[in-house]
């Protein structure tokens, strides 16, 4: 049988950290539904169409990989898919707490979930979305931080990039 486990999240938009982890889960499962979610309170920079577009490009040809989306709760989608074990990433001892937190508030709805960390490489610890939609909104360099789909759709979303924000009158 067949070892399938999903990795849901923001993505928005996906970087070289949430590669790494995808490469590192395949070590260890078969194969990999990674599912873009639609989050109930933020606002996100990318729709979630362009957020699973660009997962399609960066992980183009690996067969290995499903792209999905989600809304609601993951442990109702989860049992949907008949797929009960969840992969999510660690970065820096920061994500511990609220990592270990969604995961035991998941079991508490669901006993039969298990969720799955990786450690990326030490180079993307540090890595988020965040940080890339906030060097991007100023137009900074995010090649290294993210798949070159990604930079080609940044470039577009940015309309002025001579913006100046702090002139004063
Ligand atoms: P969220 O689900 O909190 O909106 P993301 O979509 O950014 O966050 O991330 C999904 C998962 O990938 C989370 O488990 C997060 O900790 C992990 N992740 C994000 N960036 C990295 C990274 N640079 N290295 C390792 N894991 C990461």
């Amino acid at each position: 049988m067949k070892k399938i486990a999903i990795y849901p999240g923001s993505f928005d938009p996906v970087t070289f950290g949430h590669l790494d982890i995808i490469k590192r889960a395949l070590k260890i499962f078969d194969g990999l539904i990674v599912s873009v979610f639609v989050h109930s309170t933020k606002k996100p920079m990318f729709t979630l169409e362009e957020r699973v577009s660009m997962l399609r490009s960066a992980l183009k040809g690996n067969k290995r990989v499903k792209i999905d989306c989600f809304n609601g709760l993951l442990v109702d989608y989860i049992k949907k898919k008949k797929i009960n074990t969840v992969v999510r990433g660690l970065r820096a001892i920061s994500d511990l707490e609220y990592e270990f937190q969604v995961s035991a508030a998941n079991r508490t709805l669901y006993s039969d979930i298990e969720t799955v960390f990786f450690m990326p490489r030490q180079r993307y610890s540090y890595l988020s979305s965040s940080v890339v939609r906030d060097i991007s909104y100023f137009g900074g360099d995010v090649s290294k931080m993210v798949p070159p789909c990604v930079v080609k759709r940044i470039k577009k979303k940015r309309p002025d990039t001579n913006r100046d924000v702090f002139s004063l009158p």
